[in-house]
């Protein structure tokens, strides 16, 4: 039986919609990875007998319950009162806590408010989580079959303390069975047509998929459970890595550390000892800084030069020639130039898109790409870095 864990919000910000919950989204995360089911996520505004009614409702249902939020030192922050209330655990006041609240306080040249006093009461029986990020304490409590977890709302405190107090304990209080994660970590091609590519692939049902996008890549991401047979887990990735082909940049899960785009670029070009020079133009500086602390970006420049449309035809000829005499002029590996055409207009707006035109100079040839690159001049710029970045990177996988 797999261990039951829900996540519980509180803040009237929440309900209201002006925050987004990423603290549960983030918690899922983990507690999926490590083995948990998680079964529901509820978010509760400032109400007391509502937090009180949810609390004994997941203390009957659930194994382990992560709450944020609420532990502040203002009106608004009823946590622990509510929990009080629901186990029947009066406040106390917890002398460490409130040394440590102090000294955050003292720490920074501040008079402490007399306020921030609240939250130091602990309700009885309660194990305190230290918060060495904020002044808030979070703190533990069994109540009927629920371990319950009680932490900031503040993203940064709660993460840290999520991960230096509380993941540590977990696989001893819970037999908790871990799947397999395995992350394919891909470029160049949107979430839909990701799925277009995978859409004929019979999953089981044991089996979880999922797609997380962020600005520069997409992962797919498959939960097996810890039982599941090794053969056939392996023939699905296989499956997947095929069908998925040189979007795929990396595949985490299988024992190889892995990271993002550049680092992954890293580990061919130090093997083969590469250096590289670049000049760029729409992606403005970013491919360097993107690269910032790698050694092996031997030069880069940046140069104001977008092309006239009237003369496309010739662009790739111009980059070619500039490519060999830029390989000729420094004692570099490989070359990687950008070009983009387009007027100031084009690059300022959302709505109109910019051609961009890449080379590759290496040892066997040249390599080219061609981009039509949409959206604010942010995601121009970005996009311009990576898709640059990705064409080094398709090349080395051989995959050219
Ligand atoms: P504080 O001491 O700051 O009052 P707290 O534990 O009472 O801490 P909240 O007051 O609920 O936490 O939230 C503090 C801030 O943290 C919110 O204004 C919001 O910016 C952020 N926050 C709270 N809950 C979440 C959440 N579920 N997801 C994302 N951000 C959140
Ligand atoms: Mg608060």
């Amino acid at each position: 039986m797999k261990q039951i864990l829900e996540i519980f919000s509180q803040g009237e910000e929440l309900v209201t919609g002006q925050i987004v919950d990423t603290n549960a989204a983030w918690l899922s995360q983990q507690a999926v990875e490590i083995g948990f089911s998680v079964t529901r996520h509820t978010a509760v505004g400032d109400n007391k007998s509502e937090l009180i009614a949810l609390l004994s409702d997941i203390a009957l249902r659930a194994d382990c319950c992560i709450c944020t939020g609420g532990l502040g030192p203002t009106i608004d922050d009823l946590t622990a009162q509510a929990v009080a209330e629901a186990f029947d655990a009066p406040l106390i006041f917890d002398e460490l806590a409130y040394e440590q609240i102090a000294q955050f306080f003292s720490n920074r040249k501040r008079d402490m408010p007399e306020s921030n006093r609240k939250q130091a009461m602990l309700p009885k029986g309660a194990e305190r989580i230290d918060n060495g990020w904020g002044t808030a304490p979070g703190f533990s409590i069994k109540h009927n079959r629920c371990w319950f977890v009680f932490l900031p709302g503040v993203p940064v405190e709660m993460k840290n303390m999520f991960q230096q107090r509380v993941l540590p304990s977990l696989p001893h209080r819970f037999s908790l069975e871990q799947g397999t994660l395995i992350t394919f970590k891909t470029f160049g091609a949107g979430e839909s047509a990701l799925q277009e590519l995978i859409n004929t692939i019979e999953i089981p049902s044991s089996v979880q998929l999922g797609f997380r996008a962020s600005t520069d890549d997409v992962h797919i991401k498959l939960l097996f459970p810890s039982d599941y047979p090794k053969q056939q887990m392996l023939a699905l990735i296989d499956d997947f890595s095929k069908r998925l082909g040189d979007f795929v940049f990396a595949i985490d899960g299988l024992g190889e550390v892995t990271g993002d785009l550049v680092f992954e670029i890293d580990k061919q070009m130090t093997t083969r000892n590469i250096t590289l020079g670049v000049i760029e133009t729409l992606s403005h500086g970013l491919l360097a800084a993107k690269c910032i602390g790698y050694d092996w970006l031997f030069s880069s420049s940046y140069q104001q030069s977008s092309i006239k449309s009237d003369a496309v035809m010739d662009v790739m000829s111009v980059l070619e020639t500039m490519a060999y005499e830029y390989k000729k002029n420094c004692v570099i590996d490989y070359v990687l130039l950008q070009f983009y055409t387009g007027d100031k207009d084009c690059l300022h707006s959302k709505e109109k898109s910019v051609e961009m035109y890449v080379v590759l100079l290496t040892d066997t040839g040249l390599h080219k790409t061609r981009h039509t690159i949409a959206g604010s001049i942010q995601r121009k710029q970005n996009q311009a870095a990576l898709l640059s970045l990705d064409l080094l990177r398709r090349y080395l996988s051989a995959k050219l």
